[in-house]
């Protein structure tokens, strides 16, 4: 299978988000070795800043709710989101794995994970996504970490990879090299790229993602896309590389995320002139563009009710604690905090109203109103657009094993999370469903892990 002779150990990990931690969790399940190779100085990359959401069908917690679901119908929902694309077998793939994806990572590593019953979120016909308490992907990460130190895995920080080592057509190892790092190297029988996709790196987004070059990014610094070039280097090949995860609404200038939950019971998104851009409901990600596109201050305009609602959410409590959520006593206040005409404003909110009071259709076409019509006091937050991280990557196999355009694989290499390809769809951040990120990343990791570990 690969072409390393002396190794040092079985599996390299590089990269120590979910997908990383996923994937040596599994190597070391199988009593292979496995080291883990961070670039940065903690672990975590995107997978700590994200609400740690991870989607699962007839997992043990889904089950025991009463929640009906199967992977066949995860798989349905999940490519009604993204439309027709280019690795339709990995959603399949993904919705088969996630239930035994999340009862591992509950049952046998300890990871704290809640079947969310509050929403169903993006993309999703049933109460599917799991996540910490917190909703932190920092304790998600926080968790995995102790799993990894509980099995003696070494999470080696601050040790970037720079290159792989190649032998004929096979993967055989790693240099790693830093700034206070002598390079050294690695030789092992399968490298596991889960260092994420490239949305830190403006030239790569320029050329691959030209759509949001002008779109902030929110996320971890470390996804700088270098494994995605050095998979095309052995032969791989991309797909979906259009697709990203968006967010219509991180609050301004505070940095954290809006809470979609305020959207979804009830809040409505108005510009500084006082009108919609679209119907919100299509999601956080699929409406990010359209918030990009109007260039526009926006405002999320909700009441009391809904901020209380939301307010279970860690994050959103911190973002009103920080002074990120206006209470609004009047139209007039509202008016001074929007700075929009208030004729248009009125005439925007009167027509949502009257939407969501049933006795007329909205100008937008949206179906769901959650708790509106919003009554007052009325709350608004300041909102920017924000990419999150982008979906397309490598081409790979149902294990996560790089392909190569020739129709090969590329032995001893394996993608996951945001260096593989995707499943949410071929372009925009329409066609994301909540959870397609740490899915990609935990649930292809951990395939990935069993199978390199079976060529160790
Ligand atoms: C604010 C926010 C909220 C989100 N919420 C959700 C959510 O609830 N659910 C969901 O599914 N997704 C969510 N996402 C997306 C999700 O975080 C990512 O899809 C997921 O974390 C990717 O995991 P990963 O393991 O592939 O990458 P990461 O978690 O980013 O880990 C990659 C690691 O590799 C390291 N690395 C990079 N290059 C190298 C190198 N050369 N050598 C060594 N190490 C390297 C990085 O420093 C990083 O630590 C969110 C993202 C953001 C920003």
């Amino acid at each position: 299978m690969t072409g390393a002779t002396n190794v040092d150990v079985d599996v390299v990990v590089v990269g120590a988000g979910a997908g990383g931690l996923a994937a040596a969790l599994a190597v070391a399940d199988q009593g292979k070795s496995v080291v883990v190779l961070e670039k940065l100085e903690r672990a975590g990359g995107n997978s700590a800043l994200s609400t740690g959401s991870i989607p699962a069908a007839a997992s043990r917690l889904q089950v025991e709710a009463g929640v009906e679901d199967s992977p066949e119908q995860m798989a349905a929902d999940l490519l009604a989101q993204s439309g027709p694309h280019e690795a339709e077998d990995l959603t399949r793939v993904l919705s088969e794995e996630s239930g035994p994806l999340v009862d591992w990572l509950v049952d046998t590593h300890h990871v704290e994970l809640l079947l969310i019953k509050d929403y169903k979120h993006v993309g999703h016909s049933v109460h599917r996504l799991h996540a910490p308490p917190s909703r932190r992907g920092a304790d998600l990460v926080r968790d995995m970490v102790t799993a990894c130190n509980l099995a003696g895995i070494d999470i080696l920080l601050s040790n970037p990879v720079k290159e792989l080592i190649t032998e004929g057509d096979a993967v055989v190892g790693v240099v790693v090299a830093g700034d206070r790092l002598e390079p050294y190297e690695i030789r092992c029988n399968s490298v596991i790229l889960a260092s994420n996709g490239f949305a830190a790196n403006k030239d790569l987004v320029n050329e691959w993602l030209p759509a949001v070059s002008g779109v902030e990014y929110f996320g971890a610094h470390g996804s700088t896309g270098e494994a995605l070039q050095w998979g095309l280097e052995q032969g791989g090949y991309l797909r979906n590389i259009g697709a990203y995860q968006g967010y219509a609404a991180v609050a301004y200038p505070h940095g954290s995320i809006l809470s979609w939950t305020t959207i979804e019971m009830g809040a409505v998104l108005v510009t500084e002139h006082g009108g919609r851009l679209g119907d919100e409901s299509i999601g956080y990600s699929g409406f990010a563009q359209a918030v990009a596109d109007s260039g526009l201050p926006c405002f999320v305009v909700f009441d009391t009710r809904i901020r209380d609602h939301a307010a279970k959410e860690d994050e959103f409590a911190e973002l009103i604690d920080a002074g990120g959520v206006r209470e609004l006593n009047s139209i007039a206040e509202l008016v001074d905090f929007i700075g929009a005409d208030e004729a248009d404003l009125s005439r925007t909110l009167e027509s949502y109203s009257s939407a969501a009071r049933g006795e007329s259709e909205d100008a937008f076409g949206r179906q769901s109103f959650g708790m509106a019509p919003l009554a007052f006091p009325l709350c608004a937050s300041r909102v920017t657009p924000g990419v999150f991280h982008t979906q397309g990557g490598l081409a790979v196999d149902d294990h996560g094993q790089v392909l190569r355009s020739d129709g090969d694989f590329v032995s001893g290499l394996f993608a996951v999370g945001g260096v593989a390809a995707g499943i949410s769809g071929q372009s925009g951040g329409r066609g994301y469903s909540s959870g397609n990120g740490l899915l990609a990343a935990a649930g292809l990791g951990r395939l990935a892990g069993i199978a390199a570990s079976q060529t160790a």
